[in-house]
């Protein structure tokens, strides 16, 4: 799956799903029974995440092989540079390439939380930096991530758009949009970039909302805004249990999904958390209404 020329030669918009890889022996169980469930939306492609400091690599690996080849889903592997040295980065991607992944989502990473972990010396400062090494050894298609409302440690909205722009100098051939609650905020998002001479598609990451604990936690690390009118709703809804956050969540990001695909966006890339209820529900509506095949 080359996610590069999927956007060039698509004539309607696409979805693709992200994962993260299951944890253990009981989170695996579950986890290809939502693989299974969302694989029949017939996603552009499935990705799936890596832990910073190479914390989730084996099982990232392993997760990618057995959905392409057990499965035959168009895989995504992901890599976060943070912490790890030029060698071992190539090791975990002589691998994928070995296994047939044609393309890598290229992230910087952050400082893992467990204690003693000591970055290599030669370790990459930006995603930039990265794209850079792996375009100029591989022949893969290379995604980057972009933000919205602008990086948590980012100077500026401008300043962020200038190293997304030297991402696509660099190599990247597309970016996924970290997710956000006002449409308004991407397409000003995208409007800048493309003043700033980044041309490659641009596609918004959805997070429907799941719990409203899990909301604010993911907000407040992600630097994305909750919206008044959406916190209102959120913050009356005294059961997070309830079916009703999860209909909230499913109606508002069918809604944002909506207007996105009526505004020509190229792709929905959705944020599953290892999830497949919502999710399916959205897509399916999406369908339904005839915005998507
Ligand atoms: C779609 C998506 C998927 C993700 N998947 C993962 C994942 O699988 N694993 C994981 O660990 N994390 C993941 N993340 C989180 C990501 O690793 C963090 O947001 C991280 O803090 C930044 O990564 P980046 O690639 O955007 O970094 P960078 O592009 O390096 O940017 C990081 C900060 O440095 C600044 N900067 C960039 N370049 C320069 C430069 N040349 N000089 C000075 N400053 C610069 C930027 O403005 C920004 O503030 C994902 C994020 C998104 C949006």
């Amino acid at each position: 799956m080359r996610v590069g020329n999927l956007y060039k030669n698509q004539s309607d918009p696409s979805v693709s799903f992200e994962f993260f890889p299951p944890r253990d022996d009981k989170a695996e169980s579950s986890f290809y029974g939502v693989v299974d469930a969302l694989s029949a939306l017939n996603p552009a492609y499935m990705s799936m995440t890596f832990g910073a400091g190479g914390s989730t690599s084996e099982g990232s690996f392993q997760a990618v092989k057995r959905m392409m080849i057990e499965k035959n889903l168009p895989m995504v592997a992901y890599i976060a540079g943070y912490g790890l040295g030029p060698h071992e980065i190539t090791e975990v991607l002589d691998r994928y390439k070995a296994l047939g992944v044609e393309t890598i989502f290229v992230i910087r990473g952050d400082k893992p939380r467990t204690d003693g972990f000591t970055p290599h010396p030669e370790s990459f400062a930006h995603a930039s930096d990265l794209i850079r090494f792996i375009s100029d050894r591989y022949d893969f298609d290379l995604g980057c991530a972009g933000y919205p409302e602008g990086h948590v440690q980012a100077e500026s909205l401008e300043k962020d758009v200038e190293y997304l722009r030297l991402k696509q100098d660099n190599g990247a051939q597309y970016v996924v949009a970290q997710y956000f609650y006002d449409n308004d905020s991407f397409y000003r998002y995208v409007d800048l970039c493309r003043k700033s001479g980044i041309t490659i598609p641009i596609i918004p990451g959805i997070m429907p909302i799941y719990t409203v604990k899990l909301t604010r936690m993911l907000c407040k690390l992600c630097g994305s805004t909750l919206p008044t009118g959406l916190r209102e709703k959120l913050d009356s809804l005294t059961n997070d249990k309830s079916e009703a956050v999860a209909d909230l969540g499913v109606n508002f990001a069918f809604d944002q999904c909506r207007d996105l695909v009526l505004k020509g966006v190229d792709g929905l890339h959705f944020y599953t958390m290892d999830r497949s209820g919502s999710v399916l529900k959205i897509v399916q509506r999406l369908k339904d209404d005839g915005l998507f095949k």
